[in-house]
């Protein structure tokens, strides 16, 4: 099953290669750049703050 909505859900671009965590696209862009923040970035905070709301603020399936 796929889901229609292939946003990024990090930055909103359209990426048909992206990653999918729970169930939210992820682009390769926004991957790398959560690979590559480290702890000390000031992203660092936003991207962990994005990734929790993938994580545990799952939107409903309609
Ligand atoms: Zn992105």
């Amino acid at each position: 099953m796929e889901k229609l909505n292939k946003l990024c859900v990090m930055c909103g671009a359209i990426d048909y290669d992206g990653i999918i965590l729970n169930g939210e696209t992820i682009c390769k862009a926004c991957e790398e750049k959560i690979i590559n923040t480290k702890v000390v970035d000031s992203d660092y905070d936003i991207y962990k703050e994005k990734i929790k709301i993938v994580l545990f603020d799952q939107h409903a399936i309609e």
